[in-house]
């Protein structure tokens, strides 16, 4: 089993996590401690998010840092969730195949890698969940 892999079969590990004032509903990622509606008020518990969504904006990035010089070109978007709240994220899909509204779920992969024996950093993707 590849190390990737045995990463991505823990999920509770690697869920999206967020934040949820109580008082008002809203619904926070990445997390905050406050409620900008509530304030002092705001009853703020820590909330799972499922994970799915849509493509509410995205660009498709041509021109890559060189940590992503091999994903090029890859599609970042702004994913609605399912819960309300947004998230700017990697869309693994061809750039011709996305599009607005198109549904998403988040995904667990390597975000980059530094140099043959440094930190590999896995984090949060999304693909397509048609
Ligand atoms: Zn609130």
């Amino acid at each position: 089993m590849t190390v990737a892999r045995f990463w991505r079969e823990i999920p509770q590990r690697y869920n999206l996590v967020g934040t949820k004032c109580e008082t008002c509903g809203a619904v926070f990622f990445p997390p905050r401690t406050l409620c900008p509606h509530c304030r002092r008020d705001g009853k703020i518990v820590p909330c799972k998010f499922s994970g799915k969504g849509k493509v509410m904006t995205y660009s498709v990035i041509h021109s890559a840092s060189d940590q992503y010089f091999d994903l090029k070109p890859y599609v970042l978007a702004i994913i609605e969730l399912e819960e309300g709240t947004r998230v700017t994220s990697h869309v693994i899909c061809e750039p011709d195949d996305v599009y607005i509204g198109m549904p998403v779920k988040s995904v667990f992969r390597v975000l980059d890698c530094d140099g043959p024996d440094g930190v590999i950093h896995y984090g949060t993707k999304f693909t397509s969940d048609v």
